[in-house]
């Protein structure tokens, strides 16, 4: 008999499972040879490289082929043998298909090649690929060209090409593609502002920095976990006697088979040129967080899905699962990707930090109210382009972010949009060198990275010189996010440039043009969109309703914002999506949210029936020999000797039925949605058998209550999340 039957026999499985699990020590890392600094970007063909190449601009044949022979020479030196165009489709993830650099060379012998063609373009046939429809199986070929402006890297024995991934009549089938079109827009819109203040400007780069929350958790314990393992989060659990209740967790020291993990991926991610800067314990137990230094959005966002399979990889390892799920654990904080973003000319000026005199804070002005209106305008979009099955459990429930888009300014920046609304429009501005602040304009500090005016609570947070969109998931491609983002405010330079050249040539002079145009919407984002309460409360919600904030709670829903006609005259007016795309990226959302959420019910369904239920009955035969023992020993007074274990039999019971019935009923509504064929349709009844699925397991949870710990088929919350 193995051990393992042992135990299961035996009735202590999970004790001998969860011994190990806390006996384990921390595994060797892989030192690195040398300093960072010296192995930082090792496995990467960095820009710099190519820049010889001229790559932004079209290639030519023959110099694909310089570059690609020059690529494979490193690679190979590197140790890869194999290379695939690395895209991001809409699964989420990433995905890959290796090709061997061998191809026969007509004597019994093999030669490494790589050619031009291969590495501008390939055909992976990717036909299981979501695409919404704009595929039909028949012409199920898409193909991935190269995105040049990310440096190609070496993942094991792979060299990687970061690339878009198209259909055959030039569809964006992933998240690249948009975003990269997306931060053009943003570019293109805010140049011919910036050269109001400096026509030296060719250029504004969007930038961004990540925060990536994450649970570990031991894998042993996930394993035995079926729910962990098929869906990467608890469906059940009854929360544990302690849990982040002191904050004892927050910035604590980092147990030390964590320290280990951590050094390992950021070893691997220097080699990767990833900057990670920080790292630390996250407010819940056996969460953690880390966060590169910022840089350009598209390099950085393919550097977050780079680390987040390397942290897959390298988790395994070192014995541990990491959960990059929204709410793995009901009861204690869930994870988010906080995205922070920035914008900043060729030129090297920060667009979103005050600037140094007059002229600078004005610049800085108009980018910042744009930012806000663009966030007011397009609010129920941006919260539609956060939402996903995981994230429902974070928006809107009582965790930061609510399900309302807000916009925190802080006192500062509160105060100075206040004192400009009420500035008399004739006010004639004087913005030349530091002899304007405070005069005419409002005097704005240079620098106020202030960390004491923070609020938690709020989705979008002004942090000093970016903005914070905190309401992004954490296994979330940021590009989802970030491409609505820039897309939105790209529309309102767009509109505002045209109102302040209007106003320019009715005679204003152009420092009060841009004032009488930035006006009416400091005032108008003022009552709206800025909010520097608590996110949280009620009278927030009822609040937001009245200023004419999406207060939209169903995940199906909000996604009906990406068709809405504001939004499709946003993303054709920008270029970002055209309303085909639209649509079927719509399809392709509902269907990915009816998946998880349906596999989620058919998942507890089965663990009620196959796992809970027998565990509560072993437990009520236990209690019954028990009773039967009490009468022939005590047969005079066992029933009231015996009182506990009657309740408890007949609490047992009645749960019981309680959870056979409502897993009968999560059966039937997954069994309904599974029988619809509309997309939408069906993700709203999959998002009703969502609510049943919460009603079985509060009575699982409360069956954990009572149960014989011997008996408990599953390790607990305390397990899960204490052993590390
Ligand atoms: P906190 O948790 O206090 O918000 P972190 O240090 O965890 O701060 O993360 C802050 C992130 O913001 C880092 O990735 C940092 O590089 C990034 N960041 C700082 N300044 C900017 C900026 N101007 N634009 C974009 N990101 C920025
Ligand atoms: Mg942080």
């Amino acid at each position: 008999m193995s051990r393992i039957d042992f135990e299961v026999i035996m009735g202590h499985f999970r004790s001998s499972v969860v011994q190990d699990a806390f006996k384990k020590k921390a595994r060797e890392t892989d030192t690195p040879a040398g300093r960072p600094s010296e192995y930082f970007g090792s496995l990467v063909f960095g820009l710099n490289k190519l820049k010889k190449y001229n790559v932004g601009a079209p290639l030519d044949a023959a110099k694909a082929d310089i570059v690609a022979r020059e690529m494979k020479e490193w690679a190979m030196a590197h140790g890869a043998t194999h290379v695939t165009h690395w895209f991001q489709p809409l699964t989420g993830g990433t995905a890959e298909k290796h090709d061997a650099f061998i191809i026969p060379d007509g004597s019994d012998g093999v030669i490494e090649q790589f050619d031009g063609k291969s590495l501008v373009q390939q055909e992976p046939d990717a036909s299981s690929f979501p695409n919404g429809g704009i595929r039909a199986t028949f012409e199920a070929r898409g193909y991935t060209a190269w995105d040049p402006s990310s440096p190609v890297f070496i993942q094991d024995d792979t060299l990687c090409i970061p690339s878009v991934f198209i259909s055959y009549t030039g569809e964006a089938l992933d998240y690249k593609t948009p975003f990269k079109k997306a931060l053009k827009a943003l570019s293109d819109a805010a140049v011919p502002i910036c050269r109001l203040f400096d026509p030296a400007v060719n250029r504004v780069n969007t930038y961004l920095g990540w925060e990536q929350e994450y649970f570990l958790v031991d894998e042993d314990l996930f394993a035995a976990r079926p729910d962990l393992l098929l869906t990467g989060r608890t469906l059940m659990g009854h929360s544990s006697s302690k849990n982040q209740q002191l904050g004892d967790h927050y910035f604590g020291a980092i147990p030390s088979r964590v320290a280990a993990f951590m050094k390992d991926v950021e070893t691997a991610g220097y080699k990767l040129g990833i900057p990670l800067k920080t790292r630390h314990n996250e407010v819940a137990p056996n969460q953690f967080e880390m966060a590169p230094v910022y840089e350009e959005a598209n390099l950085s966002n393919d550097h977050n899905q780079m680390i987040m399979n390397v942290m897959n990889r390298l988790a395994r390892k070192h014995g541990f699962v990491v959960l990059f799920h929204e709410k793995p654990f009901a009861g204690i904080n869930g994870s988010g990707k906080h995205n922070n973003w920035s914008l900043g000319t060729d030129t090297g000026v920060q667009l979103l930090a005050p600037g140094k005199d007059a002229k600078g804070n004005l610049q800085f002005m108009t980018f910042f109210v744009n930012v806000l209106a663009a966030v007011q305008r397009h609010n129920g979009l941006l919260k539609a382009s956060v939402a996903s099955a995981g994230n429902a459990h974070r928006l809107g429930a009582q965790e930061a972010p609510p399900a309302i888009i807000s916009a925190f300014l802080g006192q500062t920046m509160t105060e100075v949009m206040r004192r400009l609304q009420e500035l008399p429009s004739s006010t004639s501005i004087e913005i030349t060198g530091k002899r304007g602040r405070g005069i005419g304009l409002v005097e704005i500090p240079e620098i106020f990275v202030d960390n004491t005016d923070r609020n938690r609570t709020s989705p979008f947070a002004f942090t000093g010189n970016r903005f914070e969109f905190r309401a992004v998931g954490s296994s979330a491609n940021c590009a989802g996010a970030l491409t609505v983002l820039s897309a939105a405010v790209a529309q309102q330079l767009t509109e505002f440039k045209a109102s302040v050249d209007k106003a320019v040539a009715g005679g204003a002079n152009l420092e009060e043009a841009i004032m009488d145009c930035l006006k009416p919407l400091i005032s108008s984002v003022l009552d709206t969109v800025c909010f520097d309460g608590n996110g949280y409360s009620e009278e927030w919600k009822k609040e937001a309703a009245r200023r004419g904030l999406d207060t939209e709670n169903s995940i199906p829903r909000m996604f009906c914002q990406f068709t809405s006609p504001s939004s499709v005259e946003l993303f054709t007016q920008t270029g970002v999506y055209s309303r085909k795309e639209l649509e079927a990226r719509n399809e392709v959302k509902w269907e990915t949210y009816s998946k998880k959420v349906l596999i989620e019910a058919r998942v507890a369904g089965r663990m009620a029936v196959n796992h809970i239920i027998p565990a509560g009955v072993k437990y009520q035969s236990r209690l019954l020999d028990n009773l039967n023992l009490m009468r022939q020993n005590f047969p005079d007074n066992w029933q009231s000797l015996a009182s506990t274990q009657m309740s408890l039999i007949k609490e047992c019971s009645g749960l019981l039925s309680d959870i056979r019935g409502k897993a009968d009923e999560l059966d039937a509504a997954r069994g309904y949605a599974e029988s619809c064929e509309n997309a939408f349709e069906k993700a709203l009844a999959a998002e009703k058998a969502s609510v049943i699925l919460q009603e079985l397991r509060k009575g699982i949870d409360s069956l954990e209550e009572i149960t014989d710990n011997d008996l408990w088929p599953l390790p607990k919350y305390r397990e899960l999340l204490f052993i590390s």
